[in-house]
């Protein structure tokens, strides 16, 4: 699943929650579960640097952004997207070691034994993106709740 997926799925069901260590742990276990589901997962570098290019910047957005700090003033989203985000450190050995097997990772969900069935590039990009919308929209309906009750 694109790192970016993980960071937006980690975010929201960490806003949701509203409290670090969950969220933090509801972000890691939603890993795997986004990892086994049906997805494409391109041949060439460049889908990879762009879906971390982005993942970065929506990690960038959930720390520093102002607005997103007075609505999570517990930094829930941060800590749901750092437990999402944080099993595909792993995959980073590659970039060091071209040699490195990827049976020898650790979590069974990159190393082969959970696999995932992969689709086609437009339905695993058009699938992801209607996840993300849907955190984001979870996300938006939470954020208008607590404006209403503030107000
Ligand atoms: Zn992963």
């Amino acid at each position: 699943m694109h790192w970016t997926t993980h960071v937006v799925a980690g975010a929201a069901a960490g806003y949701l929650v509203g409290s670090p260590v969950p969220a933090a742990l509801l972000g890691f276990a939603s890993h795997p579960l986004l990892d086994m589901a049906p997805h494409y997962d391109p041949d060439s570098e460049v889908g990879y640097v762009l879906d971390a290019a982005t993942g970065c910047v929506a990690m960038s957005l959930l720390a520093a952004n102002g607005a997103i700090r007075r609505t999570d003033r517990h930094r829930a989203a941060l800590w749901g997207a750092v437990g999402s985000a944080l099993p595909d450190l792993e995959l980073l050995v590659k970039l060091v070691d071209r040699d490195f097997e990827t049976e020898s990772y650790i979590f069974p969900w990159h190393n082969g034994k959970l696999p995932h069935r992969q689709t086609h590039f437009a339905g695993s990009t058009l699938l992801q993106l209607a996840l993300v919308l849907v955190m984001l929209r979870l996300i938006a309906g939470r954020v208008k709740k607590r404006r209403l009750r503030q107000a």
